[in-house]
């Protein structure tokens, strides 16, 4: 899918979102918060659902959690405009309420939808409810800065999901908010596998050929692998694609 197609894919997307009634959240919402970003990033971050300010704006993460997931992806050197965030849930739940079964079931199409567009190649999941959709039966605790395959149900085909504690809770206990960012410093490391991971298997060595009978130098194969391993620098999804956009809003 080309980037104008992803474009007009996750406005589709959008739309549906807004129009929304499957489930209770529709009733109580200002707005819904469908998800922005890059149309064309590797990198996609989950969090749970609005709050009061992203019900407000129809964005998500533009409290004081999404500052501090601003700032944690400025540690790398990223900006939001580079990945694409979403949530699980794209309504808030009245008083800030933990999303009901039943509301994530009704919200996970969009989501999935979501995922098939950008096809990204690192789904970093915010807080558990965004983890247990992508690595279920791990406890967050236990599984922040670790990372496991997706399963391709989830929408995203070939993806690695990688785990990271709700910026609302580091925001409630500095040991949290430590973990956050030495987790968010091993995101880029999770890409690249991801990356490696979703790069076509080699074909296999070919049969050593017969020596030659004459005494011809064999050109060297090894210049180019050499090459190809000193092209896994560490790049922002913008750089990785096309050139970064403006903020798009879905
Ligand atoms: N918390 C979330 O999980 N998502 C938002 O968009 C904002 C706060």
């Amino acid at each position: 899918m080309t980037q104008p197609e992803r474009r007009v894919a996750l406005e589709q997307i959008a739309n549906e979102v807004r129009a929304c009634t499957r489930c209770r959240l529709h009733q109580q919402r200002a707005r819904a918060v469908p998800g922005e970003g890059n149309p064309n990033t590797e990198v996609v971050f989950v969090g749970e659902a609005p709050g009061f300010n992203e019900d407000r704006e129809g964005r998500p993460f533009v409290g004081r959690a999404g500052a501090l997931l601003v700032r944690l992806l400025g540690a790398l050197g990223w900006r939001r405009e580079d990945v694409f965030i979403t949530n699980v849930v794209k309504c808030r739940p009245p008083e800030n309420r933990d999303p009901a079964a039943d509301e994530i079931a009704a919200c996970a199409p969009f989501l999935q939808r979501q995922l098939a567009v950008l096809d990204p190649a690192l789904v970093v999941t915010l807080g558990r409810f965004s983890m247990a959709s992508f690595m279920p039966g791990v406890r967050i605790s236990q599984a922040h800065g670790t990372m496991g395959p997706v399963d391709p149900a989830t929408g995203a085909a070939n993806a690695l999901a990688f785990a990271m504690y709700h910026p609302a809770a580091a925001l409630r206990a500095t040991e949290i908010e430590r973990a956050s960012f030495e987790d968010m410093a091993r995101v880029p490391d999770a890409l690249i596998e991801a990356r490696r991971r979703r790069e076509p298997h080699p074909a296999p060595a070919p049969v050593e050929p017969p020596p030659l009978p004459a005494s011809e130098p064999v050109p060297s194969q090894s210049a180019s692998r050499g090459a190809a391993a000193a092209d896994a620098l560490i790049r922002t999804p913008a750089e990785a694609d096309a050139p970064a956009d403006q903020l798009t809003l879905f």
